[in-house]
């Protein structure tokens, strides 16, 4: 068979291959019947890893034109086309971008978050407490929007927002302490959709990228999907170890630093003040910009408040995203960032190929929730509520989880990051937990370096205090069970493709 694999093409080399051999059936070469070499025997011939081919016959069986039996190999078959249930003749998978591989790959990994029976208790997913959802507040949100608006409510709006809620966002954070105006600020269908936005006007292959190791999922989702060299800088209690970043800085002169300061996702760790200042110092001396990713700022539960990166900023350095996804409703798809004029104009040149403008209706309850002050006291409700949540883990963990078992005590937030007794890895309590009915999320997924097989990240927002008992229990006698009876080869159960929030 001769393929000739263009190595300086952005095309995945199994792409390649199965490019060269679809053609070759739609051209007759290879007829029905034909049969392809053996997987190590192409690999060999074309001087790929044995993994490229198996990519690739796995593709071209999944077109219908070719067939694969253990012990028989791998052949050609029959043209159906003329039979109604044919299966379709594009083969899509040598059509998609570089891009969309780069995220299937990383997709594939995040499937792992839960096996979920009802009978399941998820402590994985960053969930708010449904039962704690404002929606008494919210219907009187939305007639009141609807006796004011009416029509206008329907209407195409503007791309960066409303402009009269982007002046209720900015006053919002003023109360934060942080300065901005209507114009600095873009309304957007989520925060995710905000770390794409910036990653598509400020990435391109290759660029490096600072990232917190461990950190948010889907913000390394995003910048592997967009080609970004990942830098990652390690976290302690106090955050991000700046000393460490300053060497990162100088070598690889990164695009952005990526950074969650307050009760981060996984760990719930806080960067210091000190950290704060000196990450703003650092940032400033280089020229280079900071994110600051804030879901969590606003679930203080103890201790004293520490300002927001963008509060402390002098130089317009930081661009600051956040969300209503935690403190309020999460399937509103409705965030905010807060960013230098010339970002601004970027990402909203941008999104009018992509969602045009955010929700016109959305925007308007929203922004009744905000001026009649229901949503600083749906906060106020929350922080007692989550507090008891997470003492109540706490108090769990302490009751339930085997010797050597050791994990966070953050001061608000969601999460805690939970470290496994010697030996146990993640993956492998996962497949245990979930046969004992609780799920969360292995710690490996955080890790853009490979870290993190013996952590696991734990929710204790989204359930009421009884379930949060159960399930830390149930966890606890699936590890247990491990530890007696290790597994080593732990079978990855793959559940539906779901986000890990
Ligand atoms: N950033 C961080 C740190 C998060 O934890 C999350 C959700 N868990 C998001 C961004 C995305 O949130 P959303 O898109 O719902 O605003």
């Amino acid at each position: 068979m001769d393929i000739q694999l263009d190595r300086n093409d952005t095309t995945p080399l199994y792409r390649q291959i199965v490019a060269h051999i679809m053609e070759g059936i739609a051209l007759g070469r290879y007829p029905a019947g034909t049969s392809l070499p053996p997987e190590r025997k192409l690999a060999a011939h074309l001087g790929v890893n044995r993994t490229t081919v198996v990519a690739a016959y796995r593709d071209l069986v999944a077109t219908g034109r070719v067939e694969a039996r253990v012990g028989h190999g791998t052949w050609v078959c029959a043209d159906l086309m003329d039979d109604a249930n044919a299966p379709p003749s594009i083969v899509w998978q040598t059509l998609f971008t570089p891009a969309a591989g780069r995220l299937r790959e990383s997709a594939l990994r995040d499937m792992m978050s839960a096996i979920d029976r009802p009978s399941t208790i998820s402590l994985g997913a960053g969930t708010p407490a449904p039962d704690l959802f404002p929606i008494a507040e919210y219907r009187e949100a939305v007639t009141q929007t609807l006796e004011t608006w009416g029509a206008e409510m329907f209407r195409y709006g503007e791309v960066a927002g409303w402009l009269p809620l982007r002046r209720e966002l900015a006053a919002w954070m003023a109360q934060a302490g942080v300065h901005t105006t209507a114009d600095q600020i873009v309304v957007l269908h989520g925060s995710q959709q905000g770390l794409d936005m910036l990653t598509r006007v400020l990435v391109e292959p290759g660029d490096a990228v600072v990232v917190e190791s461990p950190t948010y999922l889907g913000a390394l989702q995003t910048f592997r999907g967009a080609g970004a060299r990942l830098l990652p800088v390690p976290l302690d209690a106090h955050g991000m170890q700046i000393e460490i970043l300053e060497q990162t800085l100088v070598r690889h002169r990164p695009k952005f630093i990526y950074t969650l300061p307050t009760f981060q996702n996984p760990t719930g760790a806080t960067m210091s003040l000190g950290r704060r200042h000196a990450l703003l110092a650092l940032a400033r001396r280089y020229g280079i910009p900071i994110v600051e990713d804030d879901p969590y700022g606003d679930l203080r539960y103890e201790g004293d408040p520490l300002p927001r990166l963008a509060a402390l900023d002098t130089g317009g350095g930081v661009i600051h995203l956040s969300t209503m996804s935690k403190i309020f409703l999460p399937g509103l798809r409705l965030a905010w960032l807060s960013a230098p004029l010339p970002v601004v104009e970027a990402i909203t040149m941008a999104r009018q190929t992509m969602d045009v403008h955010p929700n016109s209706a959305a925007q308007r309850v929203l922004h009744t929730f905000l001026t009649r002050g229901w949503l600083a006291a749906h906060i106020a409700e929350l922080r007692p509520a989550y507090a008891a949540r997470r003492d109540v883990m706490l108090a769990a963990l302490a009751e339930y989880a085997p010797p050597g078992m050791t994990w966070s005590q953050p001061e608000g937030g969601y999460f805690l990051w939970c470290r496994l007794p010697p030996g146990v890895r993640a993956r492998a309590l996962a497949t245990e937990a979930a046969r004992e009915g609780v799920s969360f999320v292995a710690g490996d997924v955080f890790s853009p370096d490979g870290g993190g097989r013996d952590h696991l990240r734990l929710n204790f927002t989204g359930n009421r205090e009884a379930e949060i008992v159960e399930g830390v229990r149930r966890l606890s006698v699936a590890l247990r069970r491990l530890q007696r009876d290790p597994v080593y080869d732990a079978t990855e159960t793959i559940a539906a493709a779901r986000p890990v929030v």
